[in-house]
């Protein structure tokens, strides 16, 4: 019975490689890292742009503070002239009070701008260490995610290898013969060309067999198909019971 026993367990090594490599199908379809990792790179290319936004402040608050300086230099100045007592002519003095007048509502509105700059700074700041520290640990949640899924992709391929394995020294044991017409069945008769029997009945089509068939199944030495659905019929004492 040997060989017959032999491409049953080819078969069952076949369907279990199906099975695996739908289940490797499956882990594919639900596994969420892609859109995951998209999702991280958009959240840190926003963080890029508020941290350029923020250098850009911090320029912008740089040059506000020099053009104070200057203003303060100047209006100094200016001051330093008018109280001299150098000035008699009375139109000059007007000039330059006019003049001193426009320096301090540019200083005003740069002192103004210098505060909004800070206050904007100090928003851009918190946001960027928020959101630091929100990407990082989606990072962090990330890489654990990636090692669930590669350790179960692992293992279903580990799996598929050693069944493979398995199918490879079968295939060496069993007649070239036996296993072109295995080959043939399968194809045509939706993976399963052995089917067992279970009472009186094929296990692939559910059709009653002719006791004869029956018992030539069972004295096991040849090859015996079911005339109804032609897979190759198989019988062992222990399939019996066994769900197939
Ligand atoms: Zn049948």
């Amino acid at each position: 019975m040997n060989f017959l026993a032999d491409l049953w367990k080819l078969q069952k090594n076949d369907l279990k490689i199906e099975q695996l490599k739908e289940d490797f199908r499956a882990l594919e379809a639900k596994n969420k890292l892609k859109p995951f990792k998209k999702r991280l790179i958009s959240d840190k290319e926003v963080l890029e742009a508020i941290k350029t936004k923020l250098s850009g402040m911090k320029r912008e608050f740089k040059k506000t503070e020099l053009d104070y300086n200057d203003l303060s230099l100047k209006a100094t100045e200016l001051e330093k002239k008018l109280y001299s007592g150098e000035i008699k002519n009375l139109k000059e003095m007007e000039q330059l009070t006019k003049q001193l007048e426009n320096i301090n509502q540019n200083k005003e509105i740069k002192e103004d701008l210098s505060l909004e700059l800070i206050e904007g700074i100090e928003k851009l700041e918190k946001e960027i260490k928020r959101r630091e520290q929100n990407l990082i640990l989606a990072i962090q949640e990330y890489k654990q995610e990636m090692l669930k899924y590669r350790k179960e992709a692992d293992k279903i391929e580990e799996e598929i290898f050693d069944q493979e394995l398995q199918r490879e020294q079968l295939l060496e044991k069993i007649d070239k013969k036996y296993i072109v017409l295995y080959e043939e069945l399968k194809r045509n008769k939706q993976g399963i060309a052995i089917a067992t029997i279970k009472g009186q009945n094929c296990s692939g089509c559910r059709v009653s067999l002719p006791s004869m068939i029956v018992s030539m199944t069972k004295a096991g030495n040849t090859i015996v198909k079911c005339e109804n659905c032609g897979r190759i019929l198989f019988w062992h004492k222990e399939l019996e019971q066994e769900d197939s």
